[in-house]
């Protein structure tokens, strides 16, 4: 049984004062409630105000910092592969050109890998950012 410090066992029946433990109104033997209202703030019950605070404020993985994390993950490791595909392309059309040095009649290939690289680059930075900026939605609670 709590104990209500504002209204120790007030009567309802007949009003009168009563120690806040009793159970029965020393005047008029009424049955007294419990607890009158507790005013102070109830710690455990809490309100939905209160509990829709705590579980909406400090959410422990914000989905939008998961869905960063993720793209930047992917955008990152296509980073990576867009240079492993550069590569490889580089090496494929010199090895060609080289063959075709010795064809008169060949024509060299361009090398496209200098742009697989600039895209490999742009989209490892996007992917850096994108890192960190779930990093700083992290931090920033
Ligand atoms: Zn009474």
């Amino acid at each position: 049984m709590m104990a209500g410090p504002m209204a120790p066992g007030v009567c309802p029946r007949c009003g009168g004062p009563n120690p806040r433990s009793a159970a029965f109104c020393q005047f008029c033997s009424a049955p007294l409630p419990g607890v009158p209202s507790p005013e102070p703030v109830p710690v455990r019950p809490g309100g939905p105000d209160s509990f829709q605070l705590a579980t909406s404020g400090q959410p422990e993985y914000p989905v939008a910092r998961v869905v960063l994390l993720i793209f930047g993950i992917l955008l990152f490791v296509g980073g990576l592969v867009l240079f492993g595909i550069a590569a490889s392309v580089h090496q494929t059309v010199q090895s060609f050109n080289q063959a075709c040095m010795q064809n008169p009649t060949c024509t060299p290939e361009s090398d496209p890998s200098g742009a697989i690289t600039g895209v490999g680059v742009a989209v490892l930075i996007i992917g850096i950012i994108l890192l960190i900026v779930a990093g700083i939605l992290y931090r920033g609670d």
